[in-house]
């Protein structure tokens, strides 16, 4: 381990292929990594780059002196240049931002799946078209006009600081096969989200982290997001990466039992929809199940408070344990209007 933040961290496949971990600052309260994988060629190495960063100053100077950095370890210049492909894992702006930057200076392709395509491509579209839903669902999860005021507000902000870029190719195109790169595609936190597979080494993403449980939103704002995908993919992630033995997610330090890592992951949520069905026996709206979770949480956290109590009482709902306590309300208004659910 590094006893610096900025220091490069290197591991190495069974295959033989180099990985290095490049530590970012996201954003100022976030931070993250990006990861470089060097396969040796008959003539020259082929360099794969899995994200790319949020694309704010700090995380693509981190990104530029991560790469000079690999470059003094492998005894020859690296820069933006070399790079053969950038491989997204995710249509989240912390993971593909950076491409806006890298555009000029690389050849590189970069590859997305086809279901997070407009998240690159359309960037601007797709904040007016998930505020339009946000705005919705706030409403209907009973925050109050202030509450949704600052809600809409931080969506807004923190959205406003990307762009779309280019976009060379999707996963679904190269039967989820880059290279030697395995892909599996599993929606939840994100619809597009992949993960990908070099020899014994997982590249995770968003999809399984080693200190929290990934953010979940309602399907409701997003389609093939949702607990319900989530969970569903987590099953599927679990079979299909057996042979892991170390996993590097978005965010965190590497994981290295992967099997352990996910059942405590969705242990936390069986537990969290327990509490709400608990919560539920007597009707509340989705923004007073959030506050009986999560309590008082303050900046950008209140929204992913409310995201997080939707996707759990959307999961509930669709499934057929919830009802709606006040149907007389809906059925009498054109307009949305919140909505208080109860346990069946
Ligand atoms: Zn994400
Ligand atoms: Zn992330």
């Amino acid at each position: 381990m590094g006893t610096t933040e900025t220091e490069i961290k290197q591991f190495r496949t069974s295959g033989g292929a180099r990985v290095f971990a490049i530590p970012l600052q996201l954003f100022p309260i976030l931070r993250g990594f990006v990861y470089l994988v060097v396969e040796e060629g008959e003539h020259h190495p082929c360099l794969t780059l899995i994200d790319s960063g949020s694309g704010m100053s700090d995380s693509n100077a981190g990104l530029l002196a991560g790469l000079r950095a690999v470059g003094e370890l492998l005894g020859k210049a690296v820069d933006f240049a070399q790079l053969d492909r950038i491989l997204i894992t995710h249509g989240h702006i912390d993971h593909f931002g950076g491409c806006a930057q890298l555009r000029e200076q690389t050849s590189a392709k970069v590859y997305i799946h086809e279901l997070d395509l407009r998240n690159l491509t359309n960037y601007e579209e797709r904040i007016v078209v998930v505020s339009k839903h946000l705005e919705e669902f706030l409403v209907e999860a009973g925050a109050s006009e202030a509450l949704r005021h600052r809600c809409l507000e931080l969506y807004r902000i923190t959205k406003s600081l990307g762009r779309s870029i280019t976009v060379h190719g999707t996963y679904e195109a190269e039967n989820f096969q880059i290279g030697r790169f395995q892909v599996l595609h599993v929606p939840g936190h994100c619809a597009g989200h992949v993960v990908l597979k070099l020899d014994n080494v997982l590249f995770s993403g968003d999809m399984v982290l080693s200190h929290i449980t990934p953010h979940q939103a309602p399907e409701r704002l997003t389609h093939y997001t949702g607990l319900g995908h989530y969970l569903e993919s987590l099953a599927r992630l679990e079979s299909w990466a057996r042979d892991i033995e170390m996993t590097f997610g978005g965010h965190g330090a590497p994981i290295m039992d992967l099997e352990k890592r996910i059942q405590e992951i969705r242990e936390v949520h069986q537990e969290r929809l327990a509490i709400v069905l608990d919560i539920l026996k007597q009707p509340h709206t989705i923004t007073e199940v959030s506050q009986k979770l999560f309590g008082e949480v303050s900046g950008y956290n209140i929204l992913l408070a409310l995201e997080e109590s939707g996707a759990h009482v959307e999961y509930l709902y669709q499934r057929g344990l919830l009802e709606i306590a006040n149907l007389q309300d809906l059925e009498n208004s054109h307009r949305v209007v919140p909505i208080r659910y109860r346990r069946v």
